[in-house]
């Protein structure tokens, strides 16, 4: 299980330019890790004792998305796609944007917000039938969508700066920037509120995430103009392979141009994951979580798990021999 962790990571970074972005391994699992620590005492002792799993897991449905159909649209939504004001025109449900815009066009531009709910129901669901696997199977993956929900690139159909002459700054902005800096964050974000409309925060979150667009794209615009290319890369050793990245002193200016934008995103994250893990405990009628059966992961779920990441390794390959 190591080992595959390791050798994604060493393929994570030498591939991150394709539309399987994500905040980065890095990210997920201490955006998950933290989130665990907003929680009340009724439900932060269970969260603690599968803490390894739900950090690990946390990245589980990047993993699967060239395993299972229709799983990458539920990361993203390009917002751009549907015009001015999209994010307070869009219906809030989905049976009200199917009926409006359709399903093909709805999973080709993303359903984030959509999803996002649909699993707020889901973990609901699970808490009342006290299934301890599904409880935490949908809490990590929950992490992961609403985590990816708060990067501003995941609102927009320019996703890598592909339209706007910024190809890598996807990575740049969710995965090296966090690397780099967010050891100096502070994660503190308080205690795991109520949420009484769910789809209200995962709209207002998304509102937020788009407004930052404009900023990450000027900003490195106007960095890389004052910038030879020469000083923008470096190559660096990473898991013993050398891997192109953006170099630190321009890392470090554009971060600072950002004035804690990616710090403020990623709390952003923390705190939404605790409140709708704690929203989806309470809407389940508070059971006492302490009367869990403690199962072992069924030879099913680790079975299709590992599936999964075989298959995104496969496609990872597949990437680099195209690419050599
Ligand atoms: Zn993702």
């Amino acid at each position: 299980m190591r080992r595959i962790a390791i050798l994604l990571c060493v393929i994570t970074c030498c591939f991150s330019f394709q539309r399987s972005y994500f905040w980065g391994f890095y990210a997920h699992q201490h955006i998950n890790r933290l989130a665990i620590f907003t929680l009340p005492p009724e439900l932060m002792p269970f969260y603690k004792e599968h803490l390894r799993y739900l950090v690990e897991h946390s990245v589980d449905p990047d993993q699967r998305r060239y395993a299972v159909a229709n799983e990458a649209p539920r990361h993203f939504i390009d917002l751009d796609n549907y015009g001015d004001s999209a994010v307070y025109k869009l219906p809030r449900y989905w049976k009200d944007a199917v009926e409006k815009i359709g399903e093909d066009s709805l999973m080709k531009h993303g359903i984030v917000p959509w999803h996002i709910q649909a699993m707020k129901y889901q973990l609901t669901k699970a808490f009342q039938e006290k299934d301890t696997w599904k409880i935490l199977k949908l809490s990590a993956e929950m992490g992961h969508y609403i985590a990816d929900s708060n990067v501003p690139l995941h609102t927009t159909s320019n996703y890598n700066g592909q339209k706007t002459n910024q190809v890598g700054i996807h990575a740049f902005w969710e995965s090296r920037l966090p690397e780099l800096f967010a050891k100096h964050y502070d994660f503190f974000v308080g205690p795991a509120q109520y949420v009484e409309s769910p789809s209200k925060r995962i709209w207002l979150n998304i509102t937020q995430a788009n407004s930052c667009l404009d900023s990450v794209l000027l900003m490195e615009k106007r960095l890389s103009r004052t910038t030879s290319e020469a000083q923008r890369y470096v190559i660096e050793e990473k898991n013993g392979q050398n891997v192109k990245t953006y170099a630190r002193l321009y890392s470090q200016k554009y971060h600072q141009l950002l004035n804690n934008q990616v710090e403020r995103q990623m709390r952003r994250s923390i705190k939404m994951i605790g409140d709708f893990w704690f929203t989806c405990w309470v809407d389940a009628g508070q059971p006492d979580l302490g009367t869990l059966k403690k199962e072992q992961e069924s030879e099913e779920q680790v079975e299709s798990n590992h599936k999964e990441r075989l298959s995104w390794l496969q496609h990872l390959f597949m990437v680099r021999q195209e690419g050599d």
